[in-house]
């Protein structure tokens, strides 16, 4: 289905970014898999990728001169950029009652450089690559708990929530230029951020927040981010689409 089409997925080492770059390369595009430092993990997936031609692309996304030079440098080494990924991100706890002011203010730094203006700027980079192309896709990687809330970690939630408004208002910006962008939401996933909790105590309660039982696996959530990645999901272009095994919905 991507055969002839490039793909950069940020945070491809690992979880969900590597179950995207895999899938990707399955349905037969190039993908240039980037990370910020877990170069055995990145050569582990490069290495598990069908088909030839794809790229390591190291950089920390919340550099906006290393994301710069990540979009010039996947261009340069792919031809050009058919599909950006907005997958990388940070989840650390941050409880208002438990931590000092000082720690309060990091995690709100750090959470909103990683998670939102670090895909501002890719999305700025990759769009100014895109516009003059006739266009492409883009798809960012959000959360439940932009809807439901996230106690113990209020600025990844609003992390979260702002990159589903920045989604929206650049869905209603780049149409006319051929470029669509959407954005999916999953519930728990079974990566390396979630892998505390769901070992922990509070595991089971979590599974049971799903009628189904469980959480999701990273492969769904890939599914899905193919499909809005597709040519045929051009009209669904703002969307917000949920994979949270019907553990929150919004009506
Ligand atoms: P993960 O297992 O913790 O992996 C995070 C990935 O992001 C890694 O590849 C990491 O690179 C990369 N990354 C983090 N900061 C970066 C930076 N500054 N520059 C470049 N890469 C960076 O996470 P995940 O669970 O797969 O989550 C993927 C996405 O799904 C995130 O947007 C997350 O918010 C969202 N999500 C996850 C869950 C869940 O339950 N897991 C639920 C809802 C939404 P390194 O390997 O080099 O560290």
């Amino acid at each position: 289905m991507f055969t002839g089409k490039t793909v950069l997925v940020t945070g491809g080492s690992r979880g969900i970014g590597r179950a995207i770059a895999l899938a990707f390369a399955a349905q037969g595009a190039r993908v240039a898999v980037n990370y910020r430092s877990s170069h055995a993990a990145a050569q582990a997936t490069l290495a598990q990728l069908e088909g030839a031609g794809h790229i390591l692309a190291p950089a920390d996304v919340t550099d906006p001169a290393a994301v710069e030079a990540l979009i010039t440098s996947v261009v340069a080494q792919l031809g050009r950029l058919d599909i950006l990924i907005n997958n990388a991100a940070i989840y650390e706890e941050h409880p208002l009652t438990d931590v000092s002011y000082e720690q309060w203010q990091a995690a709100w730094q750090a959470h909103l450089q990683a998670n939102l203006i670090s895909a501002a700027n890719l999305i700025y980079c990759a769009a100014h690559h895109m516009i003059p192309r006739g266009g492409g896709r883009i798809v960012n990687v959000s959360s439940r708990g932009a809807f439901r809330g996230e106690p113990r970690a209020p600025a990844y939630g609003a992390s979260k929530a702002g990159l589903n408004a920045l989604s929206g208002s650049l869905a209603q910006l780049l149409a006319p230029h051929g470029v669509f962008l959407h954005t999916v939401a999953p519930g728990f996933v079974e990566t390396d951020m979630a892998a505390d909790l769901l070992s922990s105590p509070a595991g089971d309660s979590i599974r049971s927040q799903s009628p189904l039982g469980r959480v999701a696996l990273p492969e769904e959530v890939a599914h899905v981010v193919l499909f809005l990645a597709s040519e045929q999901a051009a009209f669904a272009t703002g969307a917000i689409v949920d994979v949270n095994g019907a553990s929150y919905l919004r009506m």
